[in-house]
């Protein structure tokens, strides 16, 4: 019998799973409460429809090419970094190209997730939905929640005394819409994360004044990386992913904070980080220019709000204030859930490799796209969808207790916060090698030496994952070696006649044994 399996959520992480089960042959339905797919892609005027927010400026983090599902690169022209109607774009051709739509079910709601009474030896779930005011049950052998992580935002009006005397506007960052209600206004941003420092920069355009205030800092990075490549192609690589691994932390930390204040001295803009190193990064081309230009003036934490003003820690003087965002991030939770199944308490849940909960008596219940590391999502809740399909698949096999992948596993209670001290590429690996994907350099070195360096040192591209094993794409190899064409093409829209020369390489390659030589003689 075909095993049936529900996605909650049509977003990244729903999409790649709805194709993760068809490639496993699994029968899959997903249920999704808006009335498109896209999730936190896909902008919309209204605010009000239950979906994350998203302002009109938002641009993928992360680069194209390391932003790919593995089989699927995006197109040459899309640009580098992804605004968020291309990344929505990108979303529907991968819908459309492995035919996910006919398995998803628009505005439908998923109101609860429950174990059925024989779930010890069946492992199925009772799963009711709502759609058009109608409600409807469903029994099936599988999971997989894909719901999201940023549609509850944390407001903790509690931790800003005096807010409730401020005469000012104030509202979360998931609000925010346009730059128009900042227009004249004395603005403080409060939170320094992805959205803050966005929000803060698109405000000061028309703000009288911008003031972002840190309890923390954060380290800000650039986009545009060494040389102008996209930071996650230059930092995200097999070769630097060892170095940065197996040199003693505070070293490998020493280093990591003497490269990102290259760009500009942290502790100068008063961004540096208190000693949490492993705090998401703010990736933003603009900050420190705002910054220099007073566009921008950054402050400590908020100490007390007043009428009119704010009063910040170590600071003797207010500052008068107009109106508060206050980009405090999201809550995570799963209101369809039972706690006892998974179970989220102060941003903490127990599910092991960020996935599955570990105490489930059997592993028909998915978490997908909770980790945070420091790179892109869609390689990594593809590579979870990937895994995840195939426990699923193999449970009636074995049970739970016997089952290699969960065999003295179920005691790790990780905490999703702490993520980040997981590196990207080491999570995507042992994924990898759990379904035997993960590319062996060594032996592609006698192989296929050329491909070997490539992995090895270039960006590690998602399409690595598809050289071999399961799930195998015969363009795997092409598009690894395509992968800074398509990145170079839509920014490379001006030929230089000198660009195709090989002059300047050759004139390169004479400087340096001009250089040696000159070395050599001069001892
Ligand atoms: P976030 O990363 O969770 O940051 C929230 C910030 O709020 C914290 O860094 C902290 O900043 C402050 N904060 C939290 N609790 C507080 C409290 N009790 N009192 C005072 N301050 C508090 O939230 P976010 O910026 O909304 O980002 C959410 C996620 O979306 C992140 O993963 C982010 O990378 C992602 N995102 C991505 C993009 C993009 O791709 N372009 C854009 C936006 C967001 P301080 O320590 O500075 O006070």
């Amino acid at each position: 019998v075909t095993m049936r399996v529900a996605v909650v959520g049509a977003g990244v992480s729903g999409l790649t799973a709805i194709k993760c089960c068809l490639d496993e042959g699994l029968e899959v339905t997903c249920f999704e409460r808006s009335q498109d797919i896209g999730g936190v892609w896909r902008y919309t005027e209204n605010i009000e429809d239950g979906r994350p927010s998203l302002y009109t400026s938002v641009v993928s983090n992360t680069s194209k090419e390391m932003s790919a599902f593995s089989d699927f690169p995006y197109p040459e022209d899309f640009p580098v970094f992804l605004p968020h109607a291309r990344l929505l774009e990108y979303l529907r051709r991968y819908a459309e190209r492995f035919a996910l739509r006919q398995r998803i079910q628009l505005e439908t709601t998923v109101l609860s997730v429950r174990k059925r009474p024989d779930f010890a030896t069946t492992g199925q779930w009772d799963v009711v939905t709502e759609a058009g005011g109608k409600q409807t049950s469903h029994v099936f052998d599988a999971v997989m929640v894909c719901s999201g992580n940023f549609w509850e935002p944390s407001l903790p009006l509690h931790a800003f005394p005096g807010i409730e005397k401020f005469q000012g506007k104030y509202f979360h960052s998931r609000q925010y819409k346009h730059l128009d209600v900042f227009r004249g206004k004395r603005v403080l941003v409060v939170g320094m994360g992805n959205s803050g420092v966005d929000i803060a920069v698109e405000a000061s355009r028309v703000a009288a004044k911008v003031t972002v205030s840190t309890g923390q800092g954060a380290w800000v990075i650039s986009r545009v990386f060494d040389h102008g490549y996209p930071w996650d192609m230059v930092y995200n690589t097999r070769f630097m992913s060892l170095l940065r691994n197996n040199l003693p932390g505070p070293l490998a930390r020493g280093l990591i904070s003497h490269r990102v204040n290259q760009w500009f001295n942290h502790e100068n803009y008063g961004l540096q980080p208190a000693k949490r190193y492993f705090s998401e990064p703010v990736l933003n081309d603009d900050l420190p220019s705002y910054i220099i230009t007073g566009k921008i003036t950054i402050k400590p934490g908020v100490k007390e709000f007043k009428e009119n003003s704010v009063v910040f820690y170590s600071c003797p003087e207010e500052e008068p204030i107009d109106i508060v965002v206050f980009c405090t991030g999201y809550n995570v939770s799963f209101p369809f859930l039972e706690e006892a199944d998974v179970k989220v308490e102060n941003k903490h849940a127990s599910l092991y490799k960020y996935v599955f909960p570990t105490h489930l008596q059997r592993p028909t219940l998915a978490v997908l796209g909770l980790i945070k590391t420091l790179g892109a999502i869609m390689p990594v809740t593809e590579m979870q969808a990937r895994w995840v399909t195939r426990v699923f698949k193999g449970r009636r096999l074995m049970p739970v207790s016997l089952h290699p992948i969960f065999s003295n596993s179920f005691r790790f209670g990780l905490l999703f916060d702490e993520v980040l001290k997981t590196e990207w590429l080491v999570y995507l690996d042992e994924l990898a090698s759990f379904i035997g994907v993960k590319p062996n350099v060594l032996a592609l070195l006698f192989s296929d030496p050329k491909l070997a360096f490539t992995i090895f040192f270039g960006p590690c591209t998602p399409y690595q994952f598809r050289l071999r094993g399961p799930g195998r794409w015969d363009g795997a190899r092409q598009a690894i070696f395509t992968q800074w064409d398509r990145m170079l093409k839509p920014m490379r829209t001006r030929v230089t006649s000198g660009s195709s020369s090989v002059w300047p390489s050759l004139l390169t390659v004479f400087g340096f044994l001009l250089l040696v030589a000159a070395v050599l003689f001069g001892f």
